[in-house]
């Protein structure tokens, strides 16, 4: 079984120097390719590293909301040269934070639209993070064309309705943990219907731990967690949404 998780904290505190004992441990579950997002200048850096040293992982560079309010040109010439390198598959992760609001919203929205259209010119796919914010979120998206170079929800957590919206957008969605919480039934509901060839698994490890490790510190290797939760609602195998996930993330970020 080959497993991918399409978004991941590799570059986060926690994993520093432990980098290849985390890597092994997620091979033992199946887990054989890792994409590492960034969200600011430094943790953008660090994906790009751990992309160039392991041939298994990739990575995703951008400006997520929080640091919107630093966004200017600097930033992003030197996120042209990090996408242009070859195993940076993504721009992101980036979108809208109405939860935290560490930048006013329509600086958020404006440095949303600006990456969108920086992804639309080098035809790169998008890693969008949304809290708080689905209709902001969708109206942003759908007036960037998103369709048109690719899009995922990541740790997509709206009911069946929104799920509909965004495919319709052209994009997909990704899963994480919250996908095997016992209350998280809005999620379990989109899980069960997703077209087998429009969604993703993802850990965002350090974050949302899957059971039966909730509580505990996530890693990359958990995502395996993710896809049994899938199979579960979807009464099917493990392997069976492994293989589509697999398939699709590398569709997704246009890996060979
Ligand atoms: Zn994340």
């Amino acid at each position: 079984m080959k497993i991918f998780d399409s978004h991941t904290h590799l570059n986060d505190v926690p994993f520093r120097g432990k980098e290849e004992i985390y890597l092994d441990r997620a091979r033992e579950l199946g887990v054989v390719k890792s994409a590492v997002a960034g969200q600011d200048p430094e943790f953008n850096e660090r994906a790009v590293d751990l992309s160039q040293r392991f041939d298994n992982l990739y990575a995703i560079v951008g400006y997520c909301p929080d640091v919107a309010k630093d966004y200017d040109q600097k930033s992003e010439d030197k996120l042209v040269e990090q996408l242009k390198k070859p195993k940076t598959v993504a721009l992101g992760e980036i979108g809208l934070d109405y939860y935290w609001d560490e930048s006013p919203r329509d600086v958020q929205r404006k440095v949303f639209a600006q990456q969108l259209d920086l992804a639309h010119s080098l035809k790169m796919p998008v890693n969008i993070h949304t809290r708080d914010a689905f209709e902001d979120t969708y109206q942003v998206l759908k007036d960037s064309h998103v369709g048109e170079y690719g899009g995922i929800i990541h740790n997509f957590n709206g009911d069946p309705d929104w799920l509909k919206k965004f495919l319709d957008l052209g994009m997909m969605v990704s899963f994480s943990g919250v996908v095997s919480f016992t209350k998280a039934t809005d999620v379990h509901a989109s899980a069960k219907v997703v077209p087998w060839d429009r969604f993703l698994i993802e850990t965002d490890a350090p974050y949302l731990t899957p059971k039966p490790y909730r509580g505990k510190q996530n890693e990359t290797g958990y995502v395996r967690y993710v896809a049994e939760a899938i199979a579960k609602l979807r009464d099917t195998s493990v392997e069976e949404v492994a293989k589509h996930t697999f398939e699709n993330t590398m569709r997704a970020y246009g890996i060979k």
